[in-house]
């Protein structure tokens, strides 16, 4: 995770490193690494902008220039921006409000919502809660059977859908049956497409309408940098998302959409991806993200 900017960063302070007096023209130089290493590692080129700015302003101030250990100092400082820039704080679930709740899984086909559905499951079972796994996504038979197989390992129920059902109806009646059955938060794995279109956003909007969920969740594949930034910003735009969980971070050695998404959509990451097996699940707290970072 992050290792292409890790090192890339690196590289950019052992310039100033074992300096004594910084000169405003080293710290100039500095930054313009910095700047190319988030460029490189596909982050949105405004965020970059406003950062390297951010850092500038401060690192040009008397704590930097007057300092005696000043690399020490810059690297402080783009430390504290890069957990602004991340969302400041880990950005927790909302589980408040009466039971049974919904959490509603939205993205792309392929970008990991039925796997991330039961490694929400194992997560929120390991708080003591009692989750509910919804198969929501009748044209890929396969992805229900998936879920089914995925609940089973984790001693879970999950609702299957009976044929003829819609999704929003399904959605429904999946939160009739955890009420009856003592569930308290049904989380429903909903249809992907190959990209996004009108129907798949409607039916997202009949999901949500059915259900009022307190979280609706965007899955989005990390290795598909700025693609994933976009995508967010669509499904927000379209159907209003509440957060966003990154998977596959484990492969990305660039970062990219989670030094993104935050600024650009305002939305929190709440989760980070970083396996294919079910405890591969990551609270997204910033200040570690940032430790991670910086190598
Ligand atoms: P869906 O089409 O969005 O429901 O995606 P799936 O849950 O079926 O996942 C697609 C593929 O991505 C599967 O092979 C998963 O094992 C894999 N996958 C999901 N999350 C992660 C992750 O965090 N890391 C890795 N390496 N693979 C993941």
């Amino acid at each position: 995770m992050f290792e292409n900017l890790t090192e890339r960063l690196n590289q950019a302070f052992s310039r100033l490193k074992g300096r004594g007096k910084l000169s405003e023209a080293d710290i100039d130089r500095a930054l313009r690494e910095v700047r190319l290493a988030l460029l490189e590692a596909d982050v949105n080129y405004r965020v970059v902008k406003d950062f390297v700015a951010r850092v500038k302003e401060r690192a040009l101030g008397q704590e930097v220039m007057e300092s005696l250990t000043p690399a020490q100092q810059v690297i402080k400082i783009v430390h504290e921006e890069l957990i602004r820039t991340l969302g400041d704080k880990a950005s927790p679930l909302d589980l408040s409000g009466p039971t049974p709740l919904a959490i509603v899984l939205v993205g792309l086909q392929g970008s990991g919502k039925t796997t991330t559905a039961a490694k929400l499951a194992r997560f929120l079972k390991r708080r003591g809660r009692n989750p509910y796994l919804v198969a929501a996504d009748i044209y890929r038979p396969a992805a229900i059977e998936q879920l089914k197989t995925l609940g089973q390992s984790l001693g879970l129920p999950v609702f299957e859908p009976q044929p003829g059902q819609s999704p929003p109806e399904i959605a429904r009646l999946a939160m009739v049956q955890a009420k009856a059955t003592g569930r308290d938060i049904a989380i429903i794995d909903t249809a992907g497409r190959l990209h996004i279109d009108e129907a798949l956003m409607e039916e997202l909007k009949a999901i949500k309408e059915a259900t009022s969920p307190k979280e609706i969740l965007l899955v989005a594949d990390a290795m598909t940098g700025q693609d994933a930034v976009n995508m967010a910003k669509a499904f927000d735009e379209a159907v209003g998302i509440t957060g966003v969980i990154l998977t596959k971070m484990e492969g990305d050695a660039r970062g990219g959409a989670a030094l993104s998404i935050r600024a650009v959509t305002g939305k929190p990451i709440k989760f980070l991806g970083t396996g294919e097996k079910l405890e591969a699940l990551e609270i997204f707290a910033p200040d570690r993200i940032a430790n991670r970072i910086l190598g």
